[in-house]
């Protein structure tokens, strides 16, 4: 029972599944909404994954020894904030850091995209893509077109112009979404597409050496596994590239 002083719902999917007393639906749209909130706050406010500074430089040093990296590509020491890059890993002038696995710094989030919040970011496009389209199906549910358009104009120009902006939204979330799926399917990151011609370790191979197959690249992305820093996996790429030769 709709209160006499409720304001009408301008949505006729809304006023249906209000009628039917369904409130699943829109209550599980409120919780995707809120789950793209939390999303957005912890890419945004966790660590990227910043060049632990304490273990600079002698311990990290000797990790990357132990790690066998390869002579030919000598670990490069930062020189904004002096530290020892690990392979991957990238200054960030905005955030002033070295970030491992450096994807790219996003002004939207105010943040670094790296090596821990990656796999949140990839979330949170998908989750705030279903919003956007589950929004506009909202909006266009609510639009009719009649004549003279001035009348038209002042009845729905506001929600048609929220159409608009959420197809907007969704065509720039659809292409980030589709964009970073691939990059993740291959084992590459933003800057490393870009920029291969500019990164050392990447220009002396034909080929991306931190491809190992799209299941294998899917499960280390997402899942952590199978585990091992990125220098062990170029120097076995390199083993296995001299073999082949
Ligand atoms: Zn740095
Ligand atoms: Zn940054």
């Amino acid at each position: 029972m709709i209160p006499p002083h409720s304001p009408p719902l301008a949505s006729p999917a809304l006023r249906q599944w209000e009628e039917q007393g369904e409130l699943l639906l829109p209550l599980t749209f409120l919780l995707l909404v809120l789950g793209s909130l939390l999303l957005y706050l912890a890419v945004s406010l966790m660590d990227p994954g910043y060049v632990n500074v304490l273990l600079q430089p002698q311990e990290e040093a000797k990790e990357e020894q132990t790690a066998m990296v390869p002579q030919a590509i000598p670990l490069r020491r930062c020189r904004y904030c002096m530290v020892l890059q690990p392979l991957r890993a990238r200054h960030c002038r905005e955030c002033r850091r070295c970030v491992r696995r450096y994807d790219h710094h996003c002004p939207w989030m105010e943040n670094c995209v790296g090596e821990r919040n990656h796999p949140l970011f990839v979330a949170y496009l998908a989750l705030q893509l279903v919003v956007l389209l589950w929004g506009l199906y909202l909006a266009w549910s609510g639009l009719r077109f009649f004549r003279p358009w001035g009348l038209w104009l002042r009845s729905s120009g506001l929600l048609f112009a929220t159409f608009l902006l959420l197809s907007l939204f969704s065509l720039v979330a659809s292409l980030l979404l589709a964009s970073h799926l691939y990059l993740v399917a291959s084992n590459t990151t933003t800057w490393e597409f870009i920029s291969s011609h500019r990164i050392a370790y990447l220009r002396q191979r034909p080929g991306n050496p931190f491809d190992r197959g799209l299941t294998r690249n899917l499960a280390h992305f997402f899942c952590g596994w199978p585990s091992g820093s990125w220098e062990t996996l170029w120097a076995e790429e390199e083993e296995g590239s001299s073999q082949d030769v």
